[in-house]
Parts: structure tokens; sequence; C-alpha cells
């Protein structure tokens, strides 16, 4: 199952929990729009190369569409649109002022020099220039992609346009009028929900040991905040590479520091290797996903040890393994609610670089907080009440509200 197919049978497993009309259902099963440029690319060599690039506007009922950008050789058209479809649940989920977008370029970065880089995230922002704005489409980061390339991306906008226009993309360097908090943001809503989920089991307080799928910035600041927030223990934790155990615990800052001298976590002194696979079913009270979709599969659920899962990448569990997990009573934190963090603060930097009023980081962390923890037991109610997992019950809440707008702004022309 391809993650745009995946979208839509996890629509199909809310519906029968709304009272909404067929054809609005109908409509969410479509991008409203996908533009695919071609980008030219000048390499330091002097060869050109043209690298293909999609931005999918999924659904703007509830505001402009809003989602990042990916840079990976498995981009396709299918999986941005998926990963739009994602972005209108989860902005609807978190009760944002926004609709789903996303977009990508297909493209191996780590064969890219920084200056190569540069000139094609530029390319890109200027290929999808008409079709993005701060009231209309407002990228971010995704793998890959990093404040940096927000920089690149909003010089790029302004000059084309002539005038400063901060908030057409999020994700930006603080420097360059990003938003404190925005940097750890995904990681840390996770923490702020997964907290509240370890209440409703009663295991806040208790010791608990994690593995981490990803040391990129959400698996990197997971690992970081699951420790200082919550006190849990973090006994693997891997990249593309490969992976890092020890049962006692693995250090984030030095762990952090062997990366950037040797590019992966793979030979960390004191842990011993395992495989991306391994890691997915070892004797572990939560698994954090927090690379790519697809890495729950029917294959793999059935050994999952772990009670819970918590989501940090986008749809990192198929349909057939969420059944698996559901059955074996395994609580799955679905993506749209667990990594809702990242976009929740894009929207505070949104509105800080509107209105030029800038936020502490410690009110950025108490707003985010209020967000998640108020969005977790709305959804915590409906599956409760209705005896559903929880991805089943965000979609219920999200697709109700984008639906509610539909509504009233009817079907035009
Ligand atoms: N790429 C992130 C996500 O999947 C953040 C999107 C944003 O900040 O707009 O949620």
């Amino acid at each position: 199952m391809n993650p745009y197919e995946m979208f839509l049978k996890q629509v199909d497993e809310a519906t029968p929990y709304l009272s909404v009309e067929p054809e609005y259902i109908e409509i969410l099963k479509f991008p409203k729009e996908v533009l695919e440029v071609s980008i030219p690319l000048r390499l330091d060599d002097g060869e050109v190369k043209v690298l293909k690039g999609w931005r999918s506007h999924h659904n703007n009922a509830l505001g402009p569409y809003k989602g990042g950008v990916r840079y990976h050789p498995n981009v396709t058209r299918e999986e941005v649109i998926a990963l739009s479809s994602w972005m209108t649940i989860k902005c609807a989920t978190a009760q944002l002022p926004y609709g789903g977008g996303k977009g990508g370029i297909s493209v191996n970065v780590r064969d890219l020099s920084p200056g190569e880089t540069e000139r094609l995230s530029r390319g890109y922002a200027l290929a999808i220039s008409r079709f993005m704005g701060t009231d209309i489409d407002i990228p971010a980061p995704d793998v890959y992609t990093n404040p940096q390339v927000m920089a690149w991306f909003v010089d790029t906008y302004e000059k084309i346009h002539g005038r400063s226009e901060p908030s057409c993309y999020t994700g930006k360097p603080v420097e360059a009028g990003g938003s404190l908090g925005r940097g750890d943001a995904t990681s840390r809503g996770g923490m702020y929900v997964l907290r509240e989920v370890l209440k409703q089991k009663g295991l806040i307080g208790k010791e608990l040991k994690a593995a981490v799928q990803g040391f990129g910035n959400v698996g990197g600041f997971a690992h970081k905040l699951a420790v200082s927030e919550l006190g849990i223990k973090i006994v693997a934790i891997s990249d593309s590479h490969g992976g890092v155990y020890n049962p006692n615990g693995i250090d984030y800052y030095e762990l952090r520091s062997h990366k950037s001298k040797t590019g992966s976590v793979a030979g960390f002194p004191g842990t011993e290797m395992i495989t991306n696979e391994e890691l997915m079913e070892l004797d572990v009270d939560i698994l954090i996903p927090a690379a790519l979709e697809g890495v729950i599969t029917d294959k793999n659920a059935p050994n999952i040890k772990a009670s819970i899962v918590l989501e940090l990448a986008n749809g990192p569990t198929t349909p057939e393994a969420d059944l698996i997990l559901s059955e074996k009573g395994i609580e799955v934190v679905p993506d749209v609610l667990a990594n809702a963090g990242g976009v929740t603060v894009s929207c505070f930097e949104w509105i800080q670089g509107r209105t030029g009023d800038y936020w502490t980081e410690e009110y950025v962390h108490q707003k985010l907080d209020e967000k998640l923890t108020i969005a977790f037991h709305e959804i915590w109610k409906i599956k409760e009440g209705n005896r559903i997992r929880m991805r089943q019950a965000a979609y219920v809440r999200a697709i109700s509200r984008i639906i509610a707008a539909m509504r009233f702004k009817g079907i035009w022309p």
C-alpha cells in the first residue's frame, strides 16, 4: 500500500463514526491541485542536471495550505500528495487556521555540495513561487531540509516580489525571522502528548525504556527530551546506517558528538550494533518511529513488544499493522497528533512574523503544551466514547471540523 492509499484507508476507517455528507468525504480524497516542476541545477563541475519537484495543495477549507518540503531520493508525486493530505488532518487536529500542503524534490542531498544545495533550493522556491505566499501556502522544513534552506527559500521569494514577507515560509533561523522553540517543536510536542498518554495509563514516573528510529531533527530531539522531560531511558536509536543498543541507556550529548564526528550513530562506543529492523522489535515500553513512512507493517507488527508507539514520523504505520497493533493492545499515538508540534510552532512563527511581536521561548512552550493537551483530551474522549483507535478518533475530530467549514462555504461553482 503506498502512502496515498494509506491515507484513503485511514479516512474510510473514520467515516462510520462521522455524520457528514458523503460528497465532502469524496472531496477530501483528492488533492485540490498539484504543481510539478523541473529544476535545472548547475553542479559545481559545470554539468547541468534536471531534478523533479512537486508542491501539493490538498485542502484549504480551514485556511492556507501548510506543510513542509522534503528532499529525499524516494520522493514521488504520490508521496507528496499523501503527505499533504496528512497535513490537512494534522492542522485540523491541532486546531490551526490552515489546510494541508506538502512539497518535495526527488534528490539525495548528501551527494550535493552546500553551493549546489543552495542553487537547488532557490530553483525550487522560484519554480513554486506563484503557487505559494503568506495567505496561500506556507512551506516549512521536513526530511533533509532545515532552517538554512528556509532562509534561501524566503530570500528567493522576497527577491522575486521585491518586498519583505517573513511569514511566507516557517522554520526559518531565529536570526532570520524564525521563532524560538521551533527547532525542537515536533519532538517537544510529542513529549507533551506522550505525557498525557502515560497519565491515562498510570505510567507517569515509572521506569520506562524507549527505542527511537531516526536521529535527524525529530529523532535527535526526541532522544534528548524523552530523557529530560519525562525521565525515559533511551536504550536504542538508529539512523539510515543502522542502530545502536545499550540496555542501560544511551547518552544524548555523547551520541550527538559521535554522530557529528563520524556522520552516523553506528559504532558509538559502549553499544551493540543493531539493524533498523531489529530496533523496531526490541523489548521496550515505547517505540518512537521518527524517520520515514511505512516502517511498521503486517510483517513486523506481530513482533513489536512496546506497549505504546509514538508516531513522530509521518505515516510510519500501515493500516494492516495498525489493526495488528490494536489487537495486541498496543496504543498507537497517531502522527497527526504526536508530531503536530512542528506545524503548531510554525503557526506561532507565522503569527509572530505577521505582527512583528516576537515571543519568549517559555511562552512558545506554554502555548504548544496548551494546544496539544487540549487536542489530546478531545481525541481521547472520542476514542473512549466510540471504543475506537486513537487514529480513528483523531480523524473523526479533524474531518468533522474540516467538513463543517466546507459545508458553510458550500461547493462552488
Ligand atoms: N514537516 C513538518 C510536518 O510534517 C512541519 C510542517 C510545518 O511546519 O508546516 O508536520
